[in-house]
C-alpha cells in the first residue's frame, strides 16, 4: 500500500523503560478510513505505543509515520489533523459541557460546529450542565465531543466505554460508525471483543511488545481458528469433530445415527476464544519450557459462558 493511503505505518518499535521492553518490535500499518482495535493483556505496550504515535512519548528505535509525519518531531498543524480521547480526565470540572465544546474548537483553523457536535453525542440536554455533575457516561460522551470537535482525520479512542452499560454502549457504537462513515481513520484500545468485533475493520492482537497477530475480526488466527465443533454422543460415549461443514457432517451423524443425534452441540470459537488462544500461544512460545503451557482449546461451549 503506498505511503499516502496509510494513516499510520509503525515498522520495528522499541521502547524500554529501564530494563523493562514495553515495546519489543512492533509493526502496524493503519490504513486511511480503517478501523484498527488494539488489543491486549494488560501491560502488553499498548498505551505505551500509542501515546509514541500520539507524539506523546519519544522511542528508543523504529520508524513511525502517522499521517506521513513522524510524531516526534511533528508540529502544530500536525496535532490538529489528529483527535486524542484518552482514559477519562476531570479536567475543568467547573465549565459546562457548551463552554467546553466551544472553547476546544477555537484551538482549530477548521472545527465543526460545536452544537452539532454536542448533538452528535446525544449531550443536547446536557449542554448547561457542568462536566463535574455528568455521569461517568456522559463524561466519556463529552470526552469524544472534545476529541472530534476539531475534524480530525485521524483519532485515537482509548478504552473509550469503560464502565458504561450496554446501552450507552450501543448508543456509542453508533456514533463512532457515524464517524467511521464520515471518513475518520480510528484508532482504538479497548479490553472487550465484543466491542473490537462490532467495530473494527481490523483488530491487531498485541503481546509483550509486539503485534503477534493482526487481521478482520472474523479471519483473526488463521481460517482454522474458526472452524465449527460439532459435539455429539455415540455409544455412551462424547465425541467431537472439528469441520468446515458442520451440517453436512451433522447430516451424516442423523442418518447414521437413524434420527436424533444424541447431546448434538454445534459451536464456533468467538473472537474471545481466538484472542485468549493467540495470547497463550506467545506466552507457551515466550517461556523456557514450552510444553509445560499447552495453549487452552480453542472452544468453549455456549452453555459455560
Ligand atoms: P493496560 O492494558 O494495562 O493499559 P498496556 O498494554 O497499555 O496495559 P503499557 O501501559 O504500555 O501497557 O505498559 C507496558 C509495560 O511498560 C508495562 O510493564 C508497564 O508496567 C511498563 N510501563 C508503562 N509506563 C511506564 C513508565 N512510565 N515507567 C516505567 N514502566 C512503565
Amino acid at each position: 500500500m503506498d505511503d499516502n493511503d496509510l494513516a499510520v505505518r509503525v515498522t520495528g518499535l522499541h521502547k524500554r523503560y529501564g530494563e523493562k521492553r514495553a515495546v519489543d518490535g512492533l509493526d502496524l500499518t493503519v490504513a486511511r478510513g480503517e478501523i484498527v482495535a488494539v488489543l491486549g493483556p494488560n501491560g502488553a505496550g499498548k498505551t505505551t505505543s500509542v501515546e509514541i504515535l500520539e507524539g506523546y512519548r519519544h522511542r528508543d528505535a523504529g520508524d513511525v509515520r502517522v499521517l506521513g509525519v513522524d510524531p516526534q518531531t511533528a508540529g502544530r498543524d500536525w496535532r490538529a489533523r489528529i483527535g486524542i480521547v484518552l482514559q477519562s480526565t476531570n479536567d475543568l470540572a467547573e465549565a459546562s459541557v457548551s463552554e467546553l465544546v466551544h472553547h476546544f474548537a477555537r484551538y482549530y483553523p477548521d472545527p465543526r460546529d460545536p452544537d452539532e457536535v454536542i448533538d452528535a453525542v446525544g449531550l443536547r440536554e446536557k449542554a448547561r450542565t457542568r462536566s463535574r455533575q455528568l455521569s461517568g457516561g456522559q463524561r466519556r460522551r463529552l470526552d469524544v465531543a472534545l476529541g472530534i470537535v476539531g475534524r480530525p482525520e485521524l483519532l485515537f479512542l482509548d478504552e473509550p466505554t469503560t464502565g458504561f452499560d450496554p446501552e450507552a454502549r450501543h448508543a456509542f457504537w453508533d456514533l463512532i460508525a457515524g464517524l467511521r462513515d464520515g471518513g475518520t481513520t480510528i484508532v482504538l484500545t479497548t479490553h472487550y471483543l465484543e466491542e473490537a468485533e462490532h467495530l473494527a475493520d481490523r483488530v491487531a492482537v498485541v503481546s509483550a511488545g509486539r503485534v503477534v497477530a493482526v487481521d478482520t475480526p472474523a479471519d483473526l488466527g488463521g481460517r482454522s481458528a474458526r472452524r465449527a465443533v460439532v459435539r455429539w454422543v455415540e455409544a455412551g460415549a462424547h465425541r467431537e469433530e472439528q469441520t468446515d461443514a458442520p451440517t453436512a457432517l451433522v447430516a451424516a451423524l442423523a442418518g447414521r445415527l437413524g434420527g436424533e443425534v444424541p447431546g448434538l452441540q454445534v459451536v464456533r470459537p468467538t473472537l474471545e476464544d481466538v484472542y485468549l488462544s493467540l495470547i497463550a500461544d506467545d506466552q507457551a512460545g515466550d517461556a523456557a519450557t514450552p510444553a509445560a503451557h499447552p495453549a487452552p482449546a480453542l472452544v468453549t461451549t455456549e452453555a459455560s459462558r
